[in-house]
């Protein structure tokens, strides 16, 4: 897959390479980064990407010219351009499962007060948000997308498993995780997973991550559509089983 960013800051995107999974992606060759400075296709030998808005009001808005050059330096018909911004539908992570399979993602940067409507009406595809706040540039919702769709991409993470799992991915949290040592200033590790019987195990689990998604996020319990087995320990739960 191939990624490019189109920003005012280059080197700030381009330390992803040198970060660990996005690296090994980029060495491996699973993740082609393409970084676009924005400012190359400035309208002067100022290097001049901003002005005022028309009508007034504060602050910069980022030019038409400089973002559609730069789009059109990289686009070709298997790209999708996205431009990263509050204003669109907040990323999840069925979303990066889907952008996951895309050829070439394009992603437009903005910073300042953002950029110049008919950028947004003629050239981009989607408008993707990451969270309900406002952030000073397009640079770190990139680099968000960036990281969660390499991890999905195959041949990133040592197997299906490892996302599968996880939580989102099902519409569930995760169930609580342990390591060595069994047992820390009295703190224990549950006995079932010491067990070796994998079908208690993952009946355990499974519990845990209901259990956890009911605590921490009983909004996601409204959208996911449970089986049979789920609907049972959910039921339980309810009811104030453990
Ligand atoms: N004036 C804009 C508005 O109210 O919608 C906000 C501009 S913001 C200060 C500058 C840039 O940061 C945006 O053009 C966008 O690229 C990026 N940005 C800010 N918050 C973001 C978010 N939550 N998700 C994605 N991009 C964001």
């Amino acid at each position: 897959m191939k990624i490019s960013v189109l920003t005012l800051f280059p080197d700030f995107i381009k330390n992803l390479s040198n970060f660990s999974m996005i690296g090994r992606a980029i060495d491996e060759e699973i993740l082609e980064l393409e970084v676009t400075d924005i400012r190359d296709f400035a309208i002067n030998k100022y290097l001049q990407v901003d002005d005022y808005p028309y009508g007034g009001g504060p602050g910069m808005l980022m030019q038409v010219k400089p973002i559609v050059e730069a789009i059109e330096s990289c686009k070709s018909e298997k790209s999708k351009v996205i431009y990263m911004s509050p204003q669109g539908k907040v990323l999840t992570q069925d979303k990066l499962l889907s952008l996951s399979k895309e050829q070439h993602l394009i992603l437009v940067n903005g910073h300042y007060e953002g950029i110049d409507q008919r950028v947004i009406d003629n050239y981009i595809d989607e408008e993707i948000s990451i969270g309900d706040y406002v952030l000073t540039g397009g640079e770190i919702p990139s680099m968000v997308l960036i990281d969660g769709v390499t991890r999905l991409l195959d041949g990133v993470l040592a197997g299906e498993e490892s996302f599968s799992d996880e939580s989102h991915f099902n519409g569930l949290l995760e169930y609580p995780q342990y390591t060595r040592p069994k047992e820390f200033r009295g703190y224990t590790v549950p006995d079932i997973l010491l067990s070796g019987d994998h079908e208690k195990i993952r009946k355990y689990r499974l519990k845990e991550s209901i259990k956890n998604t009911l605590l921490k996020r009983p909004d996601l319990l409204d959208k996911k559509i449970l089986n049979k087995e789920e609907k049972d320990i959910l039921n339980d739960l309810l009811e104030g089983g453990k």
